[in-house]
C-alpha cells in the first residue's frame, strides 16, 4: 500500500519533498523559457563543444533543460532560494514515468473519448489536474520510445517533461495531484493497448502483466487487448481533425500508422495515400509537403525515435 506524499504549498519546499523521495527535479521559470546552459553546452556559442545532453560533462548544473533534473537536495536548496516562483520540472523517462497529457483546449476531451473507444478505459494510476484544465496520467516507464502524439490535444509524453504541483500558469492556477492532493509514485505500467504496434507484438508473454491489460475483446473488426484496428477512414478523421499547431504531426503520425498497417495488409496503401493527400489539402498543408511526409513515413515507423 503505497502512502502519498504531502506537497508543501511553497515551490522551494514541494520541490525538496519531491528530490527527497527521490523524483529529480528542475527549475522552469514562469513563462517556460529556459535556463541558459554555458558557452561550451550552447549551440549557438563559438566555444561549443559538441556533445550530447545526456553525456554532458561540463559540470555547470543548469545547462541542457531537464537534463539538469536532480534529487541534489543542496543544488535544489540553492536553485529554488535564487528563484522562489520558479516552477518545478520533472523529466518524464529519467523518472520512470510515461504520462498521457490530456489538453482540452487543443480538442483532448474528445480525442481521450476516442481513444477509449479505440482501447478501451485506461487503467486507473497516479493523476494531476494541470493548471490549464488538463489531466496528466502516470504510468510505468516502457522499454522504449513512444510516438508523442496520441491524438489532437493528447501527448504520449515519454522523453519530455511535465510540471509538478504546486507550480503554477499565467493566469495563477496551480497543478494539483487528484484525490487529497497527495503525491503517490505511479506503479501501473503503461497501457499495452497504447504501444507502438512492433513493440505490442514483441512482448514475450510473462512480461504482459494480466491485472494492467484491457479486457479481451472478441466482437469482428476487433483485436485482444488492442481495440478496433486503424481503417483509412479513421487515418483521414485524425488529419481532419488535428488542431492547427499539430497538423504536421497528425499527417505524419497518420502516415506512418498508414505504411504500418499497409505493410500487414491491413490497409491499401494506394487507397490510404489518396485519402491522407486529400485530408491534408483539406487542412491547409500544401501537396508538396504532405507527398514528403507521406514518403518519409515510409521507413519502418517503430525504428524511428519519435519526439513527445
Ligand atoms: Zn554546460
Ligand atoms: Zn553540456
Amino acid at each position: 500500500m503505497s502512502v502519498g506524499l504531502r506537497i508543501p504549498p511553497k515551490l522551494p519546499a514541494a520541490a525538496e519533498a519531491y528530490a527527497e523521495a527521490g523524483i529529480k527535479v528542475f527549475r522552469v521559470r514562469r513563462n517556460k523559457t529556459p535556463y541558459a546552459n554555458c558557452p561550451r553546452c550552447d549551440r549557438q556559442s563559438s566555444l561549443y563543444v559538441k556533445h550530447r545532453p545526456e553525456e554532458c560533462r561540463c559540470g555547470v548544473p543548469t545547462c541542457h533543460g531537464f537534463w539538469a533534473a536532480t534529487t541534489d537536495i543542496t543544488l535544489i536548496r540553492r536553485w529554488w532560494r535564487e528563484e522562489p516562483d520558479a516552477n518545478i520540472g520533472a523529466p518524464c523517462k529519467l523518472n520512470g514515468w510515461a504520462v498521457v497529457d490530456i489538453d482540452p483546449r487543443n480538442g483532448g476531451r474528445a480525442s481521450y473519448e476516442a481513444l477509449e473507444k479505440r482501447v478501451g478505459v485506461l487503467p486507473g494510476t497516479t493523476m494531476q489536474l494541470t493548471a490549464g484544465g488538463g489531466l496528466h496520467m502516470l504510468y510505468c516507464s516502457p522499454d522504449f520510445d513512444l510516438p508523442g502524439l496520441g491524438g489532437p490535444g493528447i501527448d504520449f509524453k515519454h522523453n519530455g517533461y511535465i510540471l509538478l504541483a504546486p507550480s503554477v500558469n499565467f493566469s495563477g492556477a496551480r497543478y494539483q495531484w487528484a484525490g487529497d492532493g497527495a503525491f503517490i509514485a505511479p506503479t501501473v505500467s503503461w497501457p499495452e493497448s497504447l504501444l507502438p504496434r512492433k513493440q505490442r507484438r514483441q512482448l514475450p508473454p510473462a512480461r504482459a502483466t494480466p491485472r494492467h491489460r484491457f479486457p479481451t475483446q472478441d466482437r469482428r473488426g476487433q483485436r485482444p487487448g488492442g481495440g478496433r484496428l486503424w481503417t483509412v477512414a479513421d487515418l483521414v478523421q485524425h488529419v481532419m481533425d488535428s488542431h492547427e499547431g499539430n497538423r504536421n504531426n497528425a499527417f505524419f503520425f497518420a502516415s506512418c500508422r498508414a505504411h504500418e498497417l499497409a505493410a500487414q495488409n491491413l490497409i491499401g496503401l494506394a487507397e490510404a495515400e489518396v485519402g491522407l493527400l486529400s485530408a491534408a489539402s483539406a487542412v491547409g498543408l500544401t501537396d508538396s509537403e504532405a507527398r514528403a511526409s507521406f514518403e518519409s513515413a515510409s521507413t519502418r515507423p517503430s525504428d524511428r525515435r519519435w519526439v513527445a
